[in-house]
């Protein structure tokens, strides 16, 4: 189990969140409206920020900054978004690893949505927890695939969010947007 979870932690900066620089050459240089507008916050700040790492003080000279600078604002916006998207990302992961999960054995046929051809395979399911499964696939499908699962007249809508091999399979984890 360790060596799984380490392999989820080291997939876990994701393509689809790449950080975006924060240090690229600043384009469009303001006027400067006061002292804190002339000294842009560090990329290592604008990190810290997003991720509410600074002291309250801090915090408040950083927010009087970007009050000011548009440069500073955007780069704290996209490093927000960033450390929003992957909090999500890792709460969800931690519900399908930890929650509730009620094993199965259960065949499924797996349906890939965003496909060009059509792309059915029979799956198992090995366990079921409240918005989400894991199934035990033997080839391996991208992250952010949206897949339909029909089990019985069961049918689930979602989207795998991680993919790991498990001896000559692999588990993929689906979050469930609707079941119908
Ligand atoms: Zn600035």
């Amino acid at each position: 189990m360790g060596k799984i979870l380490a392999t989820m932690g080291s997939i876990l900066p994701l393509p689809l969140f790449r950080r975006p620089p924060v240090d690229e050459p600043v384009q469009g240089f303001p006027p400067a409206t006061g002292r804190r507008a002339e000294m842009h916050i560090s990329a290592e700040e604008v990190d810290l920020y997003a991720r509410r790492r600074v002291s309250d003080d801090r915090r408040s000279e950083v927010e009087a900054h970007i009050a000011v600078c548009s440069i500073c604002r955007s780069k704290i916006a996209v490093a927000l978004e960033f450390s929003n998207a992957l909090t999500q990302l890792q709460r969800e992961m931690a519900d399908m690893r930890d929650g509730h999960r009620i094993p199965t054995d259960d065949p499924a046929t797996l349906e890939v949505l965003n496909h060009t051809s059509p792309d059915e395979r029979e799956v198992r399911i090995r366990d079921v927890s409240k918005g989400g499964m894991c199934l035990r696939i033997s080839k391996p499908i991208d992250r952010g695939t949206q897949v339909k699962v029909k089990r019985g007249a069961v049918i689930s809508l979602g989207e795998v969010r991680y993919c790991i091999p498990v001896g000559d399979m692999f588990h993929a984890g689906i979050l469930l947007r609707e079941v119908v």
